[in-house]
């Protein structure tokens, strides 16, 4: 419904609940009429019907007549204008009614909760802040969606500490759903942490994120990061490798430091064992590119052609077909160099406009990864993009 027509019902609504309030209080229409509010009602009708919606929306506020059957029309009306992206007028609504003393204590909740959410529209967000830290603590039906608008505010602001104790307190009220985002929000504060140079508070971060959600992969790839840069390569290759457990879409983001640690510390049969497990439980062009390196290093080339061609066949992707011409390139066959690099460029030219990296709640996508979501603001939904144009 377009929302001129919501509003005009919203408006006759408001109107009826008057004149349904009268009705109850068993006085008469032709009362209602001699008396100065409803005339407000008319000429605002009268504003109404010669489309001078601002008009009539102010006098229909003026003659603001509230009880029990009116609250959810105003609120409606708030609502209605807020997405109109008329925020002041909702913020005037809103104002309108918490001034009435005739609120119930919830009704009085429900008109806060709303107005709050008014001042995150308008970016007055110390004003929705204060409100909604205030409303967080009441034990009212309302007491978690002012939690979650509070948290919405911390994680904009990138104030990860009072989002933690906010998520920690929806944690203790609603239990395991808020797990994931906590981990999460662990995580942020140990990669504050990391840019202080705090190794050991980091390392305090994650083992708390871990107790919120134990297959955080996020916290098994920074604690990696952590173990790696102290040099302690069997902690590494052991954090790492639990990604794949935890979610097989992230194992390319742990391959780097991996291959790194298998290295430094001359496990690279094992690490090629491990990739082989990998790609027989979840086929992926990362992991096969990662094991076609390995052949490569050992000097096995043949092999390593031989071995990416059937990867290829059962699995296509560019990166792949990249890669295999790189190992054509070792020995190109007579005259081949040319079509051979021309063909890598097209490649290339195919590969620089794709996302790496997209939100399976949303749909965003992009080069580099984020794991708070930047359009729909959900944790942990973007993963590296899979199939023929994926890592
Ligand atoms: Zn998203």
């Amino acid at each position: 419904m377009p929302d001129i027509a919501l509003l005009a019902l919203i408006l006759v609504a408001i109107f009826a609940g008057y004149l349904f309030g009268r009705a109850e209080k068993k006085k008469q229409l032709v009362q209602a009429q001699q008396n100065p509010l409803s005339k407000e009602y008319f000429v605002g009708l009268n504003y109404l019907l010669n489309e001078q919606t601002d008009e009539a929306i102010e006098t229909f506020i003026k003659a603001l007549d509230l009880n029990n059957d009116t609250v959810d029309t105003y609120l409606a009306l708030g609502s209605l204008f807020c997405r109109r992206g008329e925020v002041e007028k909702s913020i005037r609504v809103h104002q309108d009614l918490l001034a009435r003393p005739s609120l119930t204590p919830d009704q009085s909740v429900r008109v806060q909760l709303e107005l709050a959410k008014d001042y995150m529209t308008a970016g007055l967000l110390d004003r929705a802040e204060a409100m909604l830290a205030d409303l967080s603590r009441q034990n009212s039906p309302f007491r978690t969606e002012a939690s979650e608008q509070l948290l919405k505010i911390y994680e904009q602001e990138r104030e990860w500490q009072q989002a933690v104790e906010v998520t920690e307190s929806l944690f203790r009220l609603k239990g395991e759903y808020y797990g994931p985002r906590l981990a999460h929000l662990y995580c942020e504060l140990a990669e504050d942490c990391l840019n202080r140079n705090d190794r050991a508070g980091a390392r305090r971060c994650l083992r708390t994120a871990f107790s919120r959600d134990r297959d955080c992969v996020r916290a098994s790839l920074i604690l990696g990061r952590i173990e790696f840069e102290e040099g302690r390569d069997r902690e590494v290759i052991r954090t790492l490798q639990k990604v794949s457990r935890q979610n097989y879409r992230y194992i390319p983001l742990s391959l780097d430091l991996l291959e790194k640690a298998s290295g430094r510390s001359n496990s690279e049969r094992a690490h090629a064992g491990y990739l082989s497990r990998c790609l027989s439980e979840h086929p992926d062009t990362s992991v096969v590119l990662a094991l076609t390196n390995i052949l490569v290093k050992s000097r096995d080339e043949g092999f390593a052609l031989e071995f990416l061609t059937e990867q290829l066949r059962r699995n296509p992707s560019l990166k792949g077909l990249n890669a295999l011409i790189d190992l054509q390139l070792y020995k190109p066959a007579d005259g081949s160099l040319t079509s051979l690099r021309l063909l890598q460029e097209v490649i290339d030219k195919m590969l620089e406009g794709k996302a790496a990296y997209q939100c399976h709640s949303c749909g965003f996508s992009g080069k580099e990864m984020h794991w708070h979501c930047p359009r729909c603001l959900d944790w942990g939904t973007i993963t590296p993009v899979q199939g023929i144009e994926g890592s």
